[in-house]
């Protein structure tokens, strides 16, 4: 069996087709959404990261507001920048970037974040409105492996789901993600008993360790869906190269599953675009507009 491959960027791309579609409509009546996003310091992952975000924010036709502040910005000042972004109602979306410089405690400026505004979905009102159900917004990675699920799996319920990782950005969301989709979740981590037999339960497996090629094809359950979160940058086959993989081992996967997403170009993809969908909802929601189906 050769699995299908899940591609990431054209479902990437269907999706912001889709909020361009919503946002033109919102201009026909004068509302033009903006997202703020915040960049302290001079990290370069990040620094690309957030130039990424603006040029499709820009190309869905929302307002972009940028905030590049030095690695010496105080927390009191951006503080002070998270308040002025929260009362601005040209503003719908907040993002702050993490990592934030050590001297700056990350979890404060999240919370100080207006929860109708966090595009994150970091803030923990609206951790707690996805836990019990509630309209929220919904983090943008997590959000994005449900959705790459489901374009092979349109109904997960009643399958069995495992995630792999249960930290607060990936593993936990995606988790809530499924079990809101009425699978039957288990989630392993570090201290999980014997791992590969967990694993191999999976009708939709979600690989969230940060280990490269860590969860081998054996593990695989014969024509399950596997959704490989992980990024990690590896030596290259030639000297002084490198090169991207997951936290699955692909070309051992790729032999077992029913589909899989590749690392590069599967769930890398999806976090800006739905970031995007995140933002729209913002907008719609402040506005007490319906919500569209994106
Ligand atoms: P993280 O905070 O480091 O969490 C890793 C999780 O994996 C932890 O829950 C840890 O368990 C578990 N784990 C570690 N070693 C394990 C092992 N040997 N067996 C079983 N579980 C193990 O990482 P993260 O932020 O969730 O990110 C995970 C991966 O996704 C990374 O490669 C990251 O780069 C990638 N990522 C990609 C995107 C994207 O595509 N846009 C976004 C975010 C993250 P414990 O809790 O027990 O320690």
């Amino acid at each position: 069996m050769t699995a299908i491959r899940i591609d990431g960027a054209t479902e990437a791309a269907r999706l912001r087709g889709r909020v361009a579609e919503e946002v033109a409509r919102l201009a026909s009546a004068g509302i033009q959404p903006g997202l703020a996003v915040v960049l302290v310091g001079d990290d370069p992952a990040s620094g690309v990261y957030v130039g990424s975000k603006k040029r499709l924010t820009v190309e869905v036709g929302m307002r972009s507001i940028d905030h590049v502040l030095p690695a010496s910005t105080g927390e009191r000042e951006l503080l002070d920048l998270v308040a002025a972004l929260n009362a601005d109602p040209e503003v719908d979306g907040i993002l702050v970037q993490l990592p934030l410089p050590a001297h700056i405690d990350a979890a404060k400026v999240l919370v100080a974040i207006d929860p109708d505004k966090d595009v994150d979905g970091f803030h923990p009102v609206n951790v707690g409105r996805l836990a019990t159900g509630m309209p929220s917004l919904v983090p943008c990675t997590p959000q994005g492996c449900v959705r790459l699920a489901k374009t092979v799996l349109p109904d997960l319920a009643g399958l069995e789901a495992v995630v792999v990782g249960r930290s607060n950005i990936v593993g936990k969301p995606v988790a809530q993600l499924l079990l809101a989709e009425s699978a039957t979740v288990t989630i392993a981590h570090s201290r999980t008993r014997d791992l590969p037999e967990v694993c191999r339960r999976a009708d939709i497996l979600v690989a969230a360790v940060g280990r490269p090629e860590m969860i081998r094809g054996e593990w695989i359950r014969p024509g399950a869906v596997v959704i490989d979160v992980g990024i990690n940058r590896v030596a290259g086959r030639e000297p002084g190269k490198t090169r991207l993989v997951g936290d699955v081992a692909y070309a051992e996967a790729v032999a077992v599953a029913g589909a899989i997403t590749p690392v590069p170009g599967g769930v890398g993809p999806m976090t800006i675009a739905c970031l995007l969908a995140n933002a729209l909802q913002a907008a719609c929601a402040r506005r007490g507009l319906p919500l569209p189906a994106l």
